[in-house]
């Protein structure tokens, strides 16, 4: 049983090879002994690291530079399944896959969100987006072959994931099209759901944002939802109609459908958690990352970041490893976490702070920087060489 330690083997299934998962399973692996097993199932043979994807479309990065097969973590003594997770019973604590079933002592489940494109008529069949590794692929060449026009970045709905990365999505553009010489032909127009970037964290980050949107001319539309395509033409909800000659966007989210359909799925589908201890209600089950919904005392949940399903990865796998071992569990996440915000041209700004802090959260913004942008680099070669 998950509360009882001993000298018994446990097994500590989790769920998901993203960034909450691969970061759980490894220090899980460091924390414990090779009587435990450390089991990792993902539905894609292969890691990729998201935050790298807008390099992929910018052209600085290829696609097999940012990603790496799970099955090397399988070296570290980690047991590494390719299936997709089917159901999960977090009373029993029993996932699953690919037709087998598994049952854990301890259970971590970190699937990360679903994209809805679907939830935009038109949106995937006549825009492109950056949020996968396919999609950011297939901008690159577009992106590069563009000599005039009108590029519409837009997000397409309020709640996705990585706040930054559709103003990121902008500024490189831009970027590779001065670079290329062709952005005095080329028009670039940002129209946001939201009512202001990256809105969580705070007035002081949002209109550094903002400034630079308007330093590098592009046009920028908050609180503008679209609301259906058609080939050349975005709608919006005021019945404004903007064309454009290339759509990019970032998708609304839904939580994953397994989760959806388990008895995790509370909160409109999203996990609810014990927010220092991602401990969900059901004993010996943890959620981290993109799956759960953290709300904050500003109304608004816990963005979904990397830099956040990395740490409640971390506090987890300590957690699970004291259980093991009888000790005390004395590690919480504490909702600190920043954020590059990558501004082409070999700079990045840096948003830090407390989110967890009331009455909202505590961030400031670092202005754009070489510094910042060789933190940005230095951390994906830290997951790319290290964590796999
Ligand atoms: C373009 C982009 C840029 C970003 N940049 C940043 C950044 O700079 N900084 C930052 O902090 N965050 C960034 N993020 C956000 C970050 O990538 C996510 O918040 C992070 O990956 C969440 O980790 P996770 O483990 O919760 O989910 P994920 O990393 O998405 O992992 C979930 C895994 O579960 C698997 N899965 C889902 N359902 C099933 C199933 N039924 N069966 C089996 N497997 C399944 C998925 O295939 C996936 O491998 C960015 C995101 C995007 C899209």
């Amino acid at each position: 049983m998950a509360s009882v330690p001993g000298d018994a083997a446990q097994t500590v299934v989790v769920l998901g090879g993203g960034v909450g998962g691969v970061a759980a399973a490894n220090r899980l692996r460091r924390r414990l002994d090779r009587r435990h097993r450390v089991v990792l199932m993902n539905r894609d043979p292969d890691f990729s690291f998201a935050a790298s994807y807008l390099w992929v479309m910018s052209g600085q990065r290829s696609a097999k530079q940012v990603t790496r097969p799970l099955r090397s973590l399988e070296r570290r003594g980690i047991e590494v399944v390719i299936a997709d997770v089917e159901a999960i019973d977090p009373v029993t604590r029993t996932v699953t896959a690919g037709g087998k079933e598994i049952t854990a002592d301890h259970l971590v489940v970190s699937l990360g969100a679903d994209y809805a494109a679907d939830a935009i008529a038109g949106l995937g069949d006549h825009g492109e987006t950056y949020a996968t590794l396919s999609g950011a692929q297939r901008l690159a060449p577009r992106i590069k072959g563009m000599t005039s026009g009108r590029i519409l970045v837009v997000t397409a709905a309020p709640l996705y994931r990585c706040p930054a990365a559709p103003y990121e999505s902008a500024l490189l553009i831009d970027a590779a099209l001065r670079r290329s010489g062709v952005r005095a032909s080329v028009d670039i127009a940002l129209h946001a759901a939201e009512p202001a970037p990256m809105g969580v964290a705070g007035p002081n980050v949002s209109e550094a944002v903002v400034s630079i949107l308007a330093d590098r001319a592009i046009g920028y539309r908050p609180s503008h939802q679209i609301t259906s395509v058609e080939d050349g033409r975005a709608e919006f909800a005021d019945g404004e109609v903007e064309p454009f000659d290339l759509l990019v966007y970032m998708p609304p989210i839904r939580s994953p459908q397994v989760v959806a359909e388990s008895p995790l799925g509370t909160t409109a589908g999203w996990v609810e958690v014990d927010r220092g201890t991602l401990a969900t209600s059901f004993p010996g089950v943890y959620a981290i990352g993109d799956n759960t919904q953290i709300p904050l005392s500003i109304g608004k949940p816990l963005p979904r970041a990397g830099v956040f399903a990395h740490g409640q990865a971390l506090v987890v796998a300590d957690n699970i490893a004291d259980v093991i071992k009888g000790r005390t569990t004395a590690a919480r996440f504490d909702g600190h976490g920043g954020c590059f915000i990558e501004t082409g041209f070999g700079k990045a700004g840096y948003g830090s702070g407390d989110f967890y802090a009331e009455p909202s959260p505590a961030v400031t913004v670092r202005r754009p920087s070489r510094r910042m942008h060789f933190g940005k680099v230095a951390f994906e070669q830290n997951v790319m060489r290290r964590w796999m």
